[in-house]
């Protein structure tokens, strides 16, 4: 039985929706590393590079240029997926504002059948500091009920099975929302969480804010029954509900 659980469990797949380039670093590449560190296959979907909006540093260089900041947060994303054991792909779409039309939609559907994720990771539905992370979050909800179809029901296009949904922490949790319902140990996995961030150059200032949020998303765990040993912790909040056998 063990035996079996443990297949089932390696033949999983995940897949992350970013808004901007660096979104999944901060917030989910703990659970990135963790799955693809038990053989699970990741792939992480970029809308934009963020290069109008979230390239902090970068734009501080004189003659900068919209073509060397897209490329240069390519490159930083690329790494950090790699890092991750997870396959990166950009679709390129621009940010601030972010818009997912209607031909980027249908991407984003044949990407949700060629990977038929069990795991999806997205931002969360409200953030009133930031005007992509919630077109991202309701455009990646909308891809995926177009990929399942009507729950089971035969379609007249190809469908997957109903991947469990997850939003990952936003940068002010308290003020889009977000209620934690699941705490991930990432402590196995910190070591290479820590590279992956490190390869986000253009914004270094927000390793250490995640390396602390990770710390306290720890110590806030013990209260759900984590031990001490648990150092780095990633909160994430269900968005579907979950199917169990038994309680
Ligand atoms: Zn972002």
């Amino acid at each position: 039985m063990r035996r079996r659980l443990e297949l089932i469990r390696v033949a999983r797949s995940m897949l992350v929706i970013s808004a901007h380039a660096a979104d999944f670093v901060w917030r989910a590449s703990g659970a990135v590393a963790l799955h693809t560190g038990v053989g699970g296959e990741a792939a992480v979907v970029s809308l934009s590079y963020g290069e109008r909006g979230e390239s902090g540093s970068l734009w501080r260089r004189p003659g900068q240029t919209i073509e060397a900041v897209r490329r240069i947060r390519r490159e930083e994303a690329e790494a950090a997926a790699s890092i991750l054991g997870a396959a990166f792909i950009p679709l390129d779409l621009g940010d601030y504002p972010l818009a997912v039309d209607e031909e980027a939609s249908g991407r984003l559907v044949e990407i949700f059948i060629e990977t038929a994720p069990d795991i999806l990771l997205i931002h969360a539905p409200e953030d009133p500091f930031n005007p992509d992370h919630p077109v991202a979050s309701e455009a990646s909800r909308r891809a995926r009920l177009l990929a399942m179809g009507a729950g089971g029901a035969p379609a007249a296009f190809p469908t997957i099975p109903p991947p469990m949904m997850y939003a990952f922490e936003p940068h002010q949790p308290d003020l889009c929302r977000f209620e934690p319902d699941t705490f991930l140990d990432i402590t196995p996995v910190w070591a290479v969480k820590e590279k992956a961030l490190q390869a986000m150059g253009a914004q270094a200032f927000l390793r250490e804010h995640y390396t602390e949020r990770a710390r306290q998303r720890a110590f806030q765990s013990r209260y759900a029954g984590a031990g001490s040993e648990v150092e780095y912790v990633e909160a994430f909040q269900r968005l579907t509900p979950e199917m169990r056998s038994a309680l």
